[in-house]
Parts: structure tokens; C-alpha cells; sequence
């Protein structure tokens, strides 16, 4: 009897605890209308709070850089916040220095709307916009990467640099309960504005890449936004150094088509590194702007050939490729994307051979 009555008040006391934690998440997290005050009155929206403020400004068609979808990892999708932002979260500390803070940069990932804030941000995210697009073709690259080409609606465009990424937005899919976002660099040249083409890379378990590589055929819908980043030419030296490994051809494509395309009086010359020949891919348009422009160079390479596969090209690590052709760094700069240890370690390289790191871009693909 002792044993049941304890089972029965200790049931009870759950269930009431429960109820109280239920009631308190309803009214503590009912946050009501709030308002986010956008560069001093520039722009004042009314939003649900409860969200994040990434997530609220973009349900407003204000899209902050983020190639991470909001998991904390990219430290991109940072703003000015004036007020109503509460402390610094521990999850927003690696990714803002001491100026930063000073300043009053925050993660908008982070930052729930919980009240009235004030924030500023660059004038140039106000052209970031969403498209509606349809893949009108997709290529298999490689066992693993795929090339898609994504058609705007009719009579819209594009305006972007080389260099630049979207966001490209999954659909729910298999276990996969709602939509994701990552980051992907346009591969075609900011000419083609009717269109974009992106170069994707299968990761394994990775929920994005994945419904790219398994779910994505001709035809289907796509949302995009963009476009977004930094990783763009400069242009202030004569000689470029570009380095790519895998899909991070995406953005070097999309720069060297552009370069040629406007006849800029600058020389490439193109590291693009494989582990094996089947790594390799898009081959043939490269050779052929080598052989049509005597400005640009192109240096494949592979780390591991196999015997099948008859390599007769550059061995090694991309790494100790570059260091054998570079020669003297002196007037040069370098634009690297690719794995951030393929980048962190090309640095390295670089610098030793003197090209100083005030002249190395890079997008590092994490
Ligand atoms: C500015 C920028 C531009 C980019 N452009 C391209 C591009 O043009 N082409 C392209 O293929 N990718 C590109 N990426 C990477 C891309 O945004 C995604 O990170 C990648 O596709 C993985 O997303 P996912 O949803 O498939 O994996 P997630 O579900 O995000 O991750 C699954 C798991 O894989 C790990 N992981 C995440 N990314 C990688 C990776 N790259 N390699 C190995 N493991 C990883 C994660 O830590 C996690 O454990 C870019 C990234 C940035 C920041």
C-alpha cells in the first residue's frame, strides 16, 4: 500500500511539474509583436518574436550571409546590434573579436527576437533577393559531384561577381523533416544572368548535398537567395595564382570565364587538384581556354594516380605542385578554394614564397 501511494504522489508531482513547464514555455515564450529598427528608421519591421533574428529578417525577404543554415558553424551571419540583443551567448564567442564586440556585432543566428531591437546593417544586403528558379539541367561530374544549372523565371536576372555564392534552400525529404539551407559558389559567369550553375559535392550523411545528389532531378523547383560574399577579384596585381580542389572549382570557374570574358590584361595560371583521374572533371572546357587564351594556365594535378589511369600530368600534393611552379611570389596573388585544410596548408605555401597574405582570397568550403 506504502509502495503504491509513493508511485501515486510521485506520478502526480511529475505531472504537475509537467504542466507548470508547459504553461511557463507558452507565457515566458510568448513574445509577442516585436520590432526590429533597421539603420535608424531606414526600414522598422513588425515580427513574431520567439524566431531567431536571422530567421525573422529573412521571413521579411532581408537576407543575412549564412552558408551554415544557422548551426553556429560559418560565423557569417554577423550584424550591428544596438539594442534589445541580452548578453553574448557562449555559441557566438569564437566567431567575434574584441573590436567586434566592442562594436556590438552579434550572430544573427543566435540572437532570438525576444523584444524590441535596433540593428544596422550594409546597405548592399537590401539587394539580396530570393528566386524561384527550375533545375533545367543537371551533369554527373564525378562519382560524387554534380554540376546543376538552375533557369531564373522568365524575364528575371541576376546580378553578381565572380566569385560570389547563393543559398539554395532543400526541400524535406526521406527522414528529413524540414527544409535546409548551405551555401554553394556560382560556377558560371556573371554574363549569364538568365541562369546559374553551381558544381556540388556529395558529403556523406549531409543533409543538403544529399538531396542534391539523391533527390534532385530535371525540371524540379528550386528556391535560391543570394547573392552573397567577399571571395571576388582584386585584380590589384598582374599575376594570379588560383588553386581549387574538388568542387572548389565552382567560384575559380566562374572568375576565370569573367576575366576572359572581359579581356582584363591579367595572367592565370590554374592548380586544380584530385586525388585520382576519376577526381578530375570538366577537363576538356579547360584545356580548351588554355589552348584559345595564352593568358591563362591550367595545371592539373593528382596526389594518387592510379596505373590505370595513365597520368602523365603533375604528381603530388597540390601543395608541393604549386611550390614547384610558383617561383618568386613578387607581384602576385592567389585565390584558393577548396577544404580549409587544403587552404590553411596553401597558405603556407604561398607565403613562404612570398606572396603576402594581404594578397590571398580565399572561401574555405566548411
Ligand atoms: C562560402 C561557401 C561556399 C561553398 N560553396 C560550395 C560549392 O560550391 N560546392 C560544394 O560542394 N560545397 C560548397 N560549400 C559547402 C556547402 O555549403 C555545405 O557545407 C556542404 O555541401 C555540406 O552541406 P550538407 O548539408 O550536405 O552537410 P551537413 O548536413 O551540413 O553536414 C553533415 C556532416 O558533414 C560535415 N561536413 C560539412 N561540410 C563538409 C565538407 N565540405 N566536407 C566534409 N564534411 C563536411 C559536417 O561537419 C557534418 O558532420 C560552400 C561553403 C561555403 C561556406
Amino acid at each position: 500500500m506504502a509502495i503504491l501511494t509513493t508511485i501515486l504522489s510521485v506520478s502526480a508531482i511529475s505531472g504537475v511539474l509537467a504542466l507548470v513547464i508547459i504553461l511557463a514555455e507558452h507565457f515566458l515564450n510568448n513574445y509577442g509583436e516585436c520590432e526590429i529598427n533597421i539603420n535608424n528608421g531606414q526600414k522598422v519591421l513588425k515580427v513574431e518574436g520567439g524566431s531567431t533574428l536571422l530567421n525573422s529578417l529573412a521571413a521579411q525577404k532581408i537576407f543575412i550571409p549564412s552558408a551554415c543554415g544557422g548551426k553556429a558553424t560559418c560565423g557569417l551571419c554577423k550584424v550591428i546590434v544596438k539594442s534589445g540583443a541580452g548578453p553574448l551567448l557562449p555559441t557566438e564567442e569564437p566567431y567575434l573579436n574584441a573590436q567586434q564586440r566592442q562594436q556590438g556585432y552579434r550572430m544573427a543566428c543566435q540572437v532570438k527576437v525576444k523584444g524590441n531591437l535596433e540593428i544596422e546593417v550594409p546597405d548592399e544586403l537590401f539587394n539580396i533577393r530570393e528566386f524561384s528558379t527550375t533545375i533545367e539541367s543537371i551533369t554527373q561530374w564525378t562519382h560524387d559531384i554534380k554540376g546543376l544549372r538552375l533557369k531564373l523565371p522568365p524575364g528575371e536576372t541576376i546580378t553578381f561577381k565572380a566569385g560570389q555564392y547563393v543559398n539554395f534552400y532543400s526541400k524535406p525529404y526521406a527522414k528529413v523533416k524540414e527544409s535546409v539551407f548551405r551555401a554553394y559558389s556560382i560556377s558560371s559567369a556573371p554574363s549569364d544572368n538568365q541562369a546559374i550553375e553551381l558544381i556540388i559535392r556529395l558529403v556523406p550523411e549531409g543533409l543538403c548535398s544529399t538531396y542534391v545528389h539523391t533527390m534532385l532531378k530535371e525540371g524540379d523547383p528550386v528556391t535560391i537567395s543570394g547573392p552573397y560574399g567577399e571571395f571576388r577579384l582584386h585584380g590589384e596585381n598582374r599575376n594570379l595564382i588560383m588553386i581549387a580542389g574538388g568542387s572548389g572549382l565552382a567560384p575559380i570557374r566562374s572568375l576565370v570565364l569573367d576575366i576572359l570574358e572581359k579581356e582584363l590584361d591579367l595572367d592565370m595560371t590554374f592548380f586544380f587538384g584530385a586525388v585520382t583521374k576519376r577526381d578530375l572533371f570538366d577537363l576538356d572546357e579547360l584545356y580548351d581556354l588554355q589552348a584559345r587564351y595564352p593568358n591563362f594556365h591550367f595545371v592539373p594535378a593528382l596526389s594518387k594516380p592510379l596505373p590505370e589511369d595513365n597520368w602523365e600530368g603533375e604528381v603530388g600534393l597540390i601543395t608541393d605542385v604549386v611550390g614547384r611552379h610558383i617561383g618568386s611570389g613578387e607581384g602576385k596573388e592567389a585565390y584558393l578554394c577548396g577544404s580549409p585544410g587544403m587552404i590553411n596548408a596553401c597558405i603556407q605555401v604561398l607565403t613562404k614564397n612570398g606572396v603576402t597574405e594581404d594578397r590571398i582570397y580565399y572561401d574555405k568550403f566548411a
